[in-house]
Parts: structure tokens; sequence; C-alpha cells
């Protein structure tokens, strides 16, 4: 059960937020912190569902397993985990630079 960062309500999808858990066990299984490529080196967000009231977007963080409020930073391909501040890459699909 994970509580939305924006309402407190149960709009995390967990059946998405399961399969991330196990797919990212792979990503860390065969992780390279000495890679130059950012994708090696740092596990990618989870993307768990949206809110259902403020129709944010939530990301999961694989370190500490909690959802969190989707954000990117201009120009960077990472973001850091609000809550343990480890560094995550952002999907692909959702790299808007504008
Ligand atoms: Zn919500
Ligand atoms: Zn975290």
């Amino acid at each position: 059960m994970y509580i939305c960062p924006y309402c407190g309500g149960n709009c995390v999808n967990e059946d998405a937020a399961n399969m991330y858990l196990k797919m990212v066990e792979k990503f860390f299984k065969y992780q390279n912190k000495d890679s130059e490529i950012t994708f090696e080196r740092y596990p990618t967000v989870g993307e768990v569902g949206e809110c259902k009231k403020t129709g944010g977007r939530i990301y999961l963080c694989p370190y500490c397993k909690k959802p969190f409020k989707a954000y990117y930073i201009k120009d960077k391909v990472t973001i850091t985990c609000p809550n343990c501040n480890e560094t995550l890459c952002i999907p692909a699909t959702n790299r808007t630079f504008c």
C-alpha cells in the first residue's frame, strides 16, 4: 500500500509499482557504478500512476520504495529522491526540455 504524495489517497497503481520493483531488481544486479553511461549507473525512477485529485504524476523510488511527486530538472536526465536523496534517471519518455 503506497500513499499518494499529492493527496495522501490511494492513487498509486500497485500493479505498476510491483512490476517496476521487480524489474529494477535486475537493474541492481547488473548495475555498473563506474559506468560513464547514466542509465547503467543509476536506476530509472518508476512511474506508478497519477493522482486522481490533482492529476500529478507519481514516481516511485527503487531505494526507499516510497512514491514522490514527479519532477525534472531542466537539461538534466537525473533527479534525486526527495526521501532518501539517491540519484535516479528520469524515464526517457518524460524528458521534455523546453
Ligand atoms: Zn492523489
Ligand atoms: Zn528514495
